[in-house]
């Protein structure tokens, strides 16, 4: 076979001489009974559907030099950070203990995570998270969660864990209308999916409250003072495409890889 045969169609040659689309790292996942990465295609999907590239990073290191260095080197390779679900933080995190209905953690994706978000929160790139993820920069930022919504807020009669598909929404937040997702949506009121039992409960320093549900319950926080660094409770990843409301889910996308893209 001739080299020209093996070499890519016209159309990858031309997409690598255009402006490089952003590299966005994403948290990888786990699978908490074997092990085993795992992450769902759809982050990835969403990702791609907004011009840019995902790349799966690795778990971090159990040397924390070596964890930081490697996290350093990353950031400075990507041009965002999507931080992903995934198990609960561990409540040593925010200075807690564990309460009867924590769910499962892992201290490999807490480790991974914090190493990276604190990597790209220095380098000011920016920073995406989706349900654990918003969890996650609360607590990198001194904040506290709800350990379990259903035990610690039994006034709140809101179903934040809907027992059905991911596609449909389950309730409704509220958008604060001086926010960067009021900004990205449009939408002083946002229908949503919801698969979480924990929550954001005092917020991080420097976070403010960008949504809430009609229960109280924090569903968004964001970080003003930075040009993108936005965490939300629900799954958009998972309403995109022909989803309910999959305008709004997909401008979160489109907004963080331009972000990223114009290397802010
Ligand atoms: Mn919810």
């Amino acid at each position: 076979m001739s080299l020209s045969a093996l070499s890519y169609p016209s159309e990858a040659l031309s997409f690598s001489s255009s402006i490089r689309c952003p590299l966005i790292g994403l948290s990888p996942g786990l699978d908490t009974d074997d092990g085993d990465l795992r992450l769902r295609p759809a982050y990835l999907h969403a990702v791609r559907e907004a011009g840019g590239c995902p790349v799966v990073l690795p778990f971090s290191s159990s040397d924390p030099c070596k964890a930081q260095s490697e996290s350093s080197f990353l950031a400075a390779q990507m041009d965002g950070l999507l931080l992903t679900g995934g198990p609960d933080p561990h409540p040593f995190l925010y200075g807690e203990e564990t309460l009867s209905g924590c769910g499962s953690v892992s201290m490999l994706r807490d480790r991974t995570d914090l190493a990276l978000f604190s990597a790209f929160f220095k380098l000011k790139k920016p920073i995406f998270g989706i349900c654990r993820g918003a969890q996650l920069i609360n607590t990198a930022l001194g904040g506290t969660l709800w350990q379990d919504i259903p035990s610690q807020i039994p006034e709140s009669l809101l179903c934040h864990n809907q027992p059905y598909a991911p596609n449909l929404t389950a309730h409704q937040v509220s958008v604060c209308p001086q926010s960067l997702l009021y900004q990205i949506t449009g939408q002083s009121v946002l229908a949503v999916n919801s698969f979480h039992h924990q929550a954001i409960r005092v917020p991080g320093t420097g976070l403010m409250i960008s949504a809430l549900s009609s229960d109280g319950v924090c569903e968004a926080v964001e970080y003003p003072e930075h040009p993108f660094l936005l965490g939300v409770q629900w799954h958009p990843e998972r309403l995109t495409g022909t989803g309910e409301n999959a305008k709004a889910a997909q401008s979160l996308f489109d907004h963080f890889c331009a972000c990223c893209q114009q290397g802010v």
